[in-house]
């Protein structure tokens, strides 16, 4: 049987390993101090533990820990970009971005993805694994021993489909958010679908507080489904009904995320058809202009045609923003950092 990965075990789980081996259940507590908020690397570090239980623990279950392959720092905005590798060898890709308001990171949920979005770098080698809680958790505690900086918000919006992992999600979530651990609240979390149905109506039960954010990209079912292929499973208006069941459950505002890509999703009338969609809704859009990758050949509308897209919205009746475009001068869409080091086993 494969070892487990301690630091992907809550509080009680985590109890329960420790009497497994024969051990004091308060065991935990302290290990757990030391996995999630001294973001240990090596269980040798936990010294308020003997050397014989530092080995047992070493001989039953593994210590997932990131190793920074690269990082790439912005110019402009102090943006950080890191491609970690996973114990495997694996690469994913995460961001450190800093507001006014506070830290914020952006966390993978898989290496590679298998919905196939069709101007997103990150699924163009489909799906290589899900990643475990541990592993979306250090990618939070690495950068933030790196900057040295406490992190305020975590979004999931790196690599991968959240909702395609959610199990392992719903694990990370818990042990971030919770007491004894970086304790993030969850309203400062964003979790983005690319809009996978029946696990955002279950995410509505969680009571976590979170942000949803769903990546809708188009306004009708036609022009969606020739960008995203999961349309074809899940249909524009069973996403947005998914939606307001979100926002009646948990009273959170959901985020609509549309990429904006030069005569493709960027007209008049799909501003129109955009508002029309989303009447009596309470949500936002994030207007994002595409990130050009090389092997997709979507460009971004000038900027004048974003201003004038979003003030559309805005007399629609639609709460709209253009997010600001961080780290610009370093691959910043998701996907190309770790597409230029291919599979990364030889870093
Ligand atoms: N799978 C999730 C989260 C991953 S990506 C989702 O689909 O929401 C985070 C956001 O970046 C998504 O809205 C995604 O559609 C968008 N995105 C991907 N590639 C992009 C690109 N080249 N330009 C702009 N946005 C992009």
């Amino acid at each position: 049987m494969e070892k487990a990965d301690i630091r992907s075990y809550d509080l009680e789980e985590l109890k329960e390993f420790f009497v497994s081996l024969g051990e004091k259940p308060f065991r935990a507590k302290q290990a757990y101090s030391w996995l999630h908020q001294k973001h240990i690397t090596d269980f040798g570090e936990m010294t308020d533990f003997s050397k014989q239980l530092r080995e047992k623990l070493a001989e039953a279950c593994t210590l997932s820990v990131l190793r920074q392959a690269r990082v790439q720092q912005s110019k402009l905005d102090g943006t950080r970009k890191y491609l970690f590798a996973l114990p495997d060898g694996n690469l994913v890709e995460s961001v450190f971005l800093r507001y006014k308001h506070g830290n914020s990171v952006c966390v993978s949920s898989q290496a590679g993805c298998r919905m196939g979005c069709r101007f997103c770098a990150s699924t163009l080698d489909g799906l290589a694994r899900n990643l475990t809680p541990g592993e979306m958790l250090e990618q939070v505690y690495r950068i933030r021993e790196d900057v040295g900086e406490r992190v305020s918000n975590v979004v999931v919006m790196g690599m991968g489909e959240p909702l395609d992992n959610y199990q392992n999600l719903l694990k990370f979530l818990q042990i971030l958010t919770g007491e004894g651990g970086e304790n993030i609240s969850g309203r400062n979390v964003t979790v983005s679908t690319c809009g996978l149905v029946p696990q955002m109506r279950s995410l509505a039960e969680e009571k976590l507080q979170l942000t949803l954010a769903v990546s809708l990209h188009a306004p009708t079912q036609e022009k969606r489904l020739a960008l995203m292929p999961i349309a074809a499973k899940y249909e524009i208006h069973e996403v947005i009904d998914a939606c307001r069941h979100y926002f009646a459950r948990t009273g959170r505002r959901v985020t609509f995320e549309y990429s904006l890509m030069a005569g493709v999703n960027d007209t008049g009338q799909d501003a129109r058809q955009l508002a029309e969609l989303l009447r009596g809704l309470n949500c936002h859009v994030n207007l994002i202009p595409v990130n050009p990758v090389r092997e997709r050949g979507y460009a971004q509308p000038e900027r004048a045609a974003v201003q004038k897209f979003k003030e559309k919205l805005e007399r629609l009746g639609v709460n709209a923003t253009v997010r600001r475009e961080m780290g610009r001068d370093i691959d910043g869409a998701c996907g190309q950092l770790r597409r230029r080091y291919g599979s990364g086993k030889e870093l």
